[in-house]
């Protein structure tokens, strides 16, 4: 352990690797790496890591957030040497310079709250913002599904509708719009959301304010023919039947193009193939139409010229290189290595990295060696004392051709998950060389479980499992804050 107070000064032996953001590529990098081997500096402006597969539940309470965060310290302090940490946003990476600038954009700032970070390596793993298309008002109006920050205003959104539609005197129309809850965007962010807050309905709400029981509704706005396109096509027919049982309402082939204080506007094409717009009235309006490249990675981007055909994120190579870069690498949703943006791929990315970075430094180990025994060898009395440092010369370099085997990134797809709702699940599984497709409250239990042993650590676990037990119990809790 290192305490702040004990932190020794950057090693000047040592490469400094700046590891930028605390998501799932950085975190599963971090938790793999050797930090003696480097001088390891993380940036993000988030000081916890983020379990986002069990976010859609926070968003009704089914789960508090504080039980799917894991502070960044506790996790960087039981690291074998010093990690040095700092809550900043890089705004800019200058490659030419190797230094990335930093802001700490907290409410509370000191004398200094921008500088400069040098690196000899950078991982760059700051996932990606949300996708709006340039649709006008979304980002005035809409509500999106990333950070803790988003589900806590979504939790309270949906009460401030649900509160406001009980209102004295309340027009009927001004009630059917208030409790109309909307949801852009068909992949699984949406799809569970639409399932979490159904539940939550279902549940809670219309036992504690029944007077919204008729009136409470949840849409799903999807421009594709169908929901969650990333799974099979019974899976999907499977979600579409248990939504249309649970009253959700899917609106596929409908695109939404403007969105205003409290209406969309969408296109769809009605049954003679024409073009329909209409304006559909809503309360809360989530938008998740999945990911946009970050200012940071666009501006970065633009400075490397073999980067210049990049459009959704920074193109790597099977080694994770960023293309036209020497010693910067890219994990997760802010790079493109034909793999789809998942938490999965991510993790998998960033376990990866770190063995490659300790095989590096185990490299740059065994060449300091040889370079060593090479000089001895010459020096050495006699072909006796030759032949022995020889000996070792040979057994080295094996271990060396051992330890420079690290072959290119391979994604191995364990399968897809998603909650939809009313305790049922689906899930895509890879299995040998097939797929198992299964749906329902068997596949809920698998969901849940398979999630709980993935949580980041014991007290997450515990938390969680409490939390479900609560909501159980009590029910979700429906006060506004
Ligand atoms: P992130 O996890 O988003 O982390 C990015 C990090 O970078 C954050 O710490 C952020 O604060 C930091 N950062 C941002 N900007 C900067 C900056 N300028 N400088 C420094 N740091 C910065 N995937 C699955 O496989 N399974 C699921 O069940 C699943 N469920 C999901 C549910 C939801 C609601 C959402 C939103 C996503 C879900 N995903 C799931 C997708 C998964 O969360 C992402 O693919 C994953 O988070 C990508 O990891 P990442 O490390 O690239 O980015
Ligand atoms: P997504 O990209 O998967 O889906 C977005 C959907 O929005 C698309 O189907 C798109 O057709 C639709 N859309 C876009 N613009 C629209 C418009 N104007 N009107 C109507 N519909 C519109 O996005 P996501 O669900 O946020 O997921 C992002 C990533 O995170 C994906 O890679 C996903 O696999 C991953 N994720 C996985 C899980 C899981 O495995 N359970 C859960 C959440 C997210």
């Amino acid at each position: 352990r290192h305490p702040v107070d004990e932190q020794p000064a950057p090693d000047p032996s040592k490469k400094t690797l700046v590891v930028l953001g605390t998501g799932w590529g950085s975190v599963s990098l971090l938790k793999k790496l050797d930090t003696e081997n480097y001088n390891v500096v993380v940036v993000s402006p988030r000081n916890y890591f983020l379990f986002t597969p069990l976010l859609p539940s926070c968003t009704v309470g089914t789960i508090e957030h504080r039980s799917i965060m894991e502070p960044i310290r506790n996790f960087l302090r039981h690291k074998k040497a010093a990690v040095k940490y700092y809550e900043a946003e890089a705004t800019k990476i200058d490659y030419e310079k190797r230094v990335v600038y930093i802001n700490d954009d907290s409410e509370i700032k000191g004398d200094v709250s921008a500088t400069e970070v040098p690196f000899d390596m950078l991982v760059i793993g700051v996932g990606a913002e949300n996708a709006t298309f340039g649709i006008p008002g979304v980002r005035e109006h809409g509500l999106f599904l990333k950070e803790v920050g988003d589900a806590q205003r979504i939790r309270n959104r949906i009460m401030d509708c649900c509160e406001t539609a009980t209102f004295k005197d309340q027009s009927p129309d001004e009630i059917q719009r208030l409790l109309h809850m909307v949801v852009v965007g068909g992949g699984p962010t949406g799809v569970e959301f639409a399932g979490e807050l159904q539940d939550f309905f279902n549940s809670d709400l219309k036992k504690w304010i029944p007077e919204i029981k008729d009136t409470f509704k949840v849409t799903l706005v999807e421009a594709l023919p169908n929901v969650l396109p990333m799974f099979s096509k019974q899976l999907i027919d499977y979600t579409e039947k248990t939504f249309k049982e649970e009253t959700i309402t899917i609106r596929t082939k409908t695109m939404v193009k403007k969105v205003t204080d409290k209406f969309i506007e969408a296109e769809s094409t009605g049954p003679d193939g024409k073009k329909i717009v209409e304006k559909i009235p809503y309360g809360l309006l989530v938008w998740a139409t999945g990911n946009a490249l970050r200012p940071l990675v666009k501006d970065f981007i633009n400075q490397i010229p073999a980067q210049k055909d990049s459009r959704r994120g920074l193109a790597v190579n099977e080694y994770l290189v960023v293309k036209g870069c020497e010693n910067v690498w890219a994990v997760g949703d802010c790079a493109v290595a034909n793999y789809a943006p998942t938490a999965q791929v991510a993790s998998q990315e960033g376990a990866w990295l770190a063995r490659m970075f300790n095989q590096m430094a185990k490299t740059h180990e065994i060449e300091a060696e040889l370079a060593e025994l090479s000089v001895k060898q010459e020096k050495a009395p006699g072909k006796d004392a030759r032949d022995a440092v020889f000996a070792d010369i040979k057994e080295l370099q094996k271990r060396l051709r051992r330890v420079k085997q690290i072959g290119p990134f391979e994604y191995t797809h364990q399968g897809s998950l998603a909650y939809i709702g009313s305790e049922k699940a689906v899930a895509d599984i890879a299995w040998l060389s097939g797929n198992i497709a299964s749906g329902g409250t068997l596949t809920y239990l698998f969901w849940r479980s398979a999630y709980i042993s993935m949580c980041f650590s014991t007290r997450n676990r515990i938390l969680v499992c409490v939390d479900w037990f609560k909501s159980k119990i009590f029910g979700r809790d429906v006060s506004r804050v």
